[in-house]
């Protein structure tokens, strides 16, 4: 999913910050893939070995360990906005163990005023909604299970139990668990029928119908996952995602025959049926969820794609209005396509399909499922604002970073979105070039790594990366911290370890965990198998804690060395003092570049531990000017503007100049928080 800029505004924001002539474009990247050399560690543990292996060899089906085989018979009706539908659920008991109780989601049932969801959007806001909004009947969503069967056991729709593993919220009811009469054995199938009904809300978060205009997401009964020794069904929260087993997929969608319907995996068939309908079969294997859209006024435009894993169909469902987008879109796909294949590994479904949300529908846009994305743009987009680009960028990645590497989007959320936001700025940087790739109009510039890093900044200090995604602060922190912190401390990584370093261990990770569920341990490690090197003390601060990276340049003296003697004593020997001062609580190795007035430069390690540290040179020269972070690839540090200084009279300049920068940095960020 992409938090929302409300894109008017968002311009104005960045026009007002980039006019500013530093607040964005902030750091010129360099293009050199080399290193950064590497001051003292805070902690120096012997090196680690290089990566054993990468499993590069050509993937075969089954992909996945496919635990769940949901087939699903569904009918629209498209006036009330309802979706009447059978599902046969087939498990197979993997776990080792006896399992005599199954949990279920009921995503839809969040849309109603005292659920968690709605309860927690009403006090904090969210991505579509802000706090405290009014409650909207025409939002609201439920699913109802009319009956539900076990083979070989009866039915046990009585037995059904709202459980909330959550909170003490009674009227929570988004899962439910049913207990059975006997136990299903290790390594056994077990059959569940269930017959539901679903209402849909008008679309609100990612969900939902405009007019005659179906997003149809989180629509059918999910078992929860069992996961590390328990079952993990959490309740649907306002700023959380999703968590599922891979499996198979076999939907069958009944709708009006005039409906252009797009959906996750492959359409298999197409009857048309007596009463104007027509049913259509869908296909999909080692995927994790299945999700539709349907729409009389869909254009389907076609295309394809040839990657290393063979030939993908691109199905490009455009809303009326929209169509200047559609090159955009295309271009953008192919783009990460072929950046994500080049890059982490292979694209190995056949397809791949972006909707297009009509106007009015923007809310069903920015979200990802298998194979299958939601875009978001408008009639009016300018070329120079690469909304619609960056949407279907960002939904792309998740192909990668949500649909394969199947991490849990309740729990480790930083792991989905914020490896994605990271992976997003480089096909961005990688298309639209680096410091322009976001925004590119009339000469005002920003980059996407500058966005993430504002969107950072806006809060800085809440919550740590690895917290539950229900528990944040508030839904800017979460945004805040998941998005743009996770880009921004991968951003400072690649500084640390290098391009090429950061590339492959990325694609370890992907070759490594693709259709497998792994934890923030299992990336962190990964990391540092590859980069050879142990970051642990990197990720203590960056990934499980809250501090603030801050540093300083205080301060720049010279004077004669030997000060009391008169002038004019042959040449002068100067002791030249640079003051440097960590005032962020982040102890991060640094360079200070620092400056003669015979033009020669000096750069002076610090291993940042101490408060602060005094650099001195003896020499003829009287320096001139002190600049932390020279090379630009700390993108963590809060304030960029303290980061260096000139002898006196320059020094002032500069100063005024900051203080002016930085104010408007600041209220540019707060705007890009405000709008997420
Ligand atoms: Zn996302």
């Amino acid at each position: 999913m992409r938090f929302r800029y409300l894109m008017p505004l968002a311009s104005l924001a960045l026009v007002a910050a980039a006019s500013s002539g530093h607040a964005l474009k902030r750091q010129a990247r360099p293009v050199s893939a080399k290193p950064a050399q590497q001051a003292a560690e805070p902690s120096q543990n012997a090196p680690l070995t290089p990566p054993s292996q990468e499993t590069t060899g050509p993937l075969t089906r089954p992909y996945s360990t496919r635990v769940v085989a949901y087939q699903i018979d569904a009918r629209l009706d498209p006036k009330k906005k309802t979706i009447d539908a059978t599902e046969t659920l087939r498990y197979h008991n993997l776990t080792g163990q006896p399992l005599d109780t199954f949990p279920f989601h009921l995503y839809l049932n969040a849309f109603q005023p005292q659920s968690t969801f709605m309860t927690e959007v009403h006090q904090m806001g969210t991505r579509g909604t802000g706090s405290d909004s009014g409650w909207n009947p025409k939002h609201y969503g439920a699913m109802t299970v009319r009956s539900f069967t076990v083979e070989g056991m009866g039915d046990l729709t009585g037995q059904m139990q709202f459980v909330h593993p959550d909170d003490q919220n009674a009227n929570d009811r988004t899962v439910f668990q049913v207990k059975l009469p006997q136990p299903v054995a290790p390594n056994d199938w077990v059959t569940f029928q269930i017959a539901f009904h679903d209402q849909l809300p008008q679309v609100m978060e990612r969900t939902g119908y405009r007019r005659n205009f179906f997003m149809v997401a989180q629509w059918f009964p999910k078992v929860g996952v069992w996961w590390h020794g328990a079952w993990n069904c959490h309740q649907f929260h306002a700023n959380t995602e999703f968590f599922a087993d891979f499996g198979t997929y076999d939907v069958r969608i009944t709708v009006p025959s005039n409906y252009v319907v797009g959906a996750v995996g492959d359409k298999v068939s197409t009857v048309q049926n007596l009463d104007g309908t027509k049913t259509l079969t869908y296909q999909a294997a080692d995927v994790h969820d299945f999700a539709w859209t349907a729409s009389p006024r869909f254009h389907d435009v076609e295309d394809s794609w040839t990657g290393s894993a063979g030939l993908v169909h691109i199905h490009l469902l455009m809303s009326p209005g929209n169509g200047s987008s559609t090159a955009r879109y295309l271009h953008a796909l192919k783009g990460a396509l072929a950046y994500f294949d080049r890059s982490y590994g292979p694209y190995p479904y056949d397809t791949i399909t972006v909707v297009d949300p009509p106007n009015g529908a923007i809310d069903a846009g920015g979200m990802e499922y298998p194979t299958l994305i939601t875009a978001g743009t408008s009639w009016w987009m300018p070329k120079g604002i690469r909304e619609p680009e960056v949407v279907v960028i960002h939904e792309f990645g998740h192909q990668y970073w949500y649909a394969m590497v199947a991490t849990n989007e309740f729990e480790d959320a930083w792991l989905d979105e914020g490896i994605n936001s990271y992976s997003e700025v480089k096909v961005m940087d990688a298309l639209y070039g680096a410091g322009h790739s976001m925004f590119d109009l009339h000469g005002m510039t920003a980059g996407d790594s500058e966005t993430q890093r504002l969107s950072y900044l806006s809060r800085p200090d809440t919550d740590p990366l690895t917290r539950f995604a229900w528990q944040y602060m508030n839904s800017q922190a979460y945004g805040a911290v998941t998005y743009g912190k996770t880009a921004t401390v991968l951003l400072t990584l690649e500084g640390m370890i290098g391009q090429q370093t950061m590339k492959r261990a990325l694609r370890t990770y992907f070759l490594r965990y693709r259709f497998t569920h792994p934890t923030g341990a299992d990336f962190l490690n990964t990391i540092n198998e590859v980069a050879g090197r142990n970051l642990d003390w990197y990720f203590d601060q960056a990934v499980s804690g809250t501090n603030i990276l801050d540093y300083e340049v205080l301060s720049l003296r010279s004077s004669r060395v030997k000060w009391w003697e008169s002038r004019g004593k042959g040449q002068p020997l100067y002791d030249n003092l640079v003051l440097v001062h960590r005032k962020g609580d982040f102890v991060f190795p640094i360079r200070v570049r620092i400056r003669f007035d015979d033009g020669k430069t000096v750069d002076a390690q610090w291993d940042g531990r101490d408060r602060w540290i005094r650099f001195s040179y003896v020499r003829p020269d009287r320096v001139v000017s002190a600049e932390i972070d020279p090379e630009h690839k700390v993108w963590l540090d809060r304030d960029v503007f303290n980061n260096s200084r000139t002898t006196d009279f320059q020094g002032l300049a500069t100063g005024k100049l900051a203080v002016y920068c930085q104010f408007l940095e600041q209220w540019a960020s707060q705007m890009l928080a405000w709008l997420s």
